[in-house]
C-alpha cells in the first residue's frame, strides 16, 4: 500500500503532495521537498518533533 502525505497537514499553506512506497520513503521526500520548498534546515527537518509530526500525517494512499 503506497503511503502519502499532503504537505498542508503539516503545516504550511502548501499543494505539494508526496507519495511512496512507505513511511521512510515519505519522510526522505519530504525531507528534500522542506528544504527546496520551505527552506527548512536539515536541523529543523532532523528534530524529533517534526519527523514524529510528520508520520502521524502520513497516511495510505486512497
Ligand atoms: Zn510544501
Amino acid at each position: 500500500m503506497a503511503k502519502e502525505l499532503h504537505c498542508r497537514d503539516v503545516g504550511p499553506d502548501c499543494d505539494a503532495v508526496v507519495v511512496a512506497e512507505s513511511d521512510e520513503d515519505v519522510l526522505a521526500q519530504v525531507a528534500a521537498h522542506a528544504k527546496d520548498a520551505h527552506g527548512m534546515t536539515d536541523e529543523q527537518i532532523g528534530d524529533p518533533d517534526f519527523v514524529a509530526h510528520v508520520k502521524n500525517q502520513i497516511h495510505d494512499k486512497a
